[in-house]
């Protein structure tokens, strides 16, 4: 039954039950002015590479209110992905090892809404939400220097989704007082082979997530192609360098765990791949994103070497 006044406590238990690793609620405003200004001066600068779509609707970006009217709660969740020790498969990067999180995480965001009885939209980096933001601002963590979600501690291997409420919350929660307590580590711009995270922010063009997951090009540009000898689809390094990286408590959920088959899968077989077994092996899978032509273009061996060899 639906309730006029969200209880946050009510909401955080039953968001732990369901398996997120963190949960809180952000009382939903406008995107300060500075916040709009570097995503704007970020695009304008073409560090977005070929992701046309984050210059679509800025003003449901910036202003909740007209993306969900009446929204006075948003409830962000964080859901793990960490293999803790677990079996993956080398070419792929940590989060595509299993099934697509949007099917996963949109499940769970509708039996979180309703259970909780809350009113709203569910989101899953599907629509103009600025998904780090609320994040920060309903006490998950904080923004580190590769520009991803760092919740103490736990590190980056979260998905992040969001309930937007049109009911108020008993309690907010507060944003973690300092926006970036990176201090002097660097490790994240250390680990990048490609130079894509600076003191700036995080250029989409140089970094290997875009090249082989976003990017619709015919090749890997030739001065990325060596860094993708060891995973061929994505990129964990800056991730796997935070010192704030560790495997949650709880278990990934059982849908991200790699098959068999694509444990099974060795560089030979990669270099063979055809389009049926692409098919069978990503059926529900976030690779789909990339298409078959896409990952073959990956897997092409480089001047540098491929591990496809
Ligand atoms: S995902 Fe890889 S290439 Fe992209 S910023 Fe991180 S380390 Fe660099
Ligand atoms: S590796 Fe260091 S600089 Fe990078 S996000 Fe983690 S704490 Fe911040």
């Amino acid at each position: 039954m639906s309730s006029e006044l969200l209880n946050s406590e009510a909401v955080k238990a039953q968001a732990h039950r369901l398996g997120f690793s963190a949960c809180g609620l952000a009382r939903p405003h406008d995107i300060p002015s500075e916040w709009a200004a570097y995503y704007e001066r970020w695009l304008s600068e073409g560090r977005h590479a070929g992701m046309s779509y984050l210059q679509n609707h800025q003003d449901l970006r910036f202003h909740p209110s007209l993306l969900v009217p009446g929204v006075r709660t948003i409830v962000s969740v964080a859901l793990n992905y960490h293999p803790a020790g677990g079996p993956t498969q080398p070419g792929l990067a940590w989060y595509a090892q299993g099934k697509d999180y949007h099917i996963v995480m949109r499940r769970l965001l509708r039996q979180l809404m309703e259970t909780v009885g809350g009113r709203g939209r569910c989101f899953v980096d599907t629509a103009p939400v600025l998904e780090k933001y609320w994040a920060w601002q309903a006490g998950l963590g904080f923004i580190g220097r590769h520009t991803q979600l760092v919740i103490p501690r736990l590190g980056s291997a979260f998905f992040l989704g969001e309930l937007f409420c049109t009911q108020e919350a008993d309690t907010y929660d507060t944003p973690l007082t300092s926006l970036n307590p990176c201090g002097h580590c660097q490790r994240c711009i250390e680990a990048c082979p490609t130079g894509a995270i600076s003191n700036r922010g995080m250029d989409a063009r140089r970094c290997l997530s875009y090249l082989t997951i976003e990017s619709h090009d015919e090749e890997i540009p030739v001065w990325a192609a060596p860094h993708l000898a060891e995973c061929f689809y994505g990129c964990d390094r800056c991730l796997r360098a935070c010192p704030h990286l560790h495997a949650p408590s709880a278990e990934p959920c059982q849908e991200f765990r790699p098959s068999q088959e694509l444990l099974d899968m060795t560089p030979q077989d990669w270099q063979r791949l055809t389009p049926e077994q692409y098919n069978t092996l990503f059926r529900e899978s976030a690779v789909k994103r990339a298409r078959y032509e896409g990952l073959k273009r990956n897997l092409k061996p480089s001047e540098g070497g491929n591990t496809s060899s």
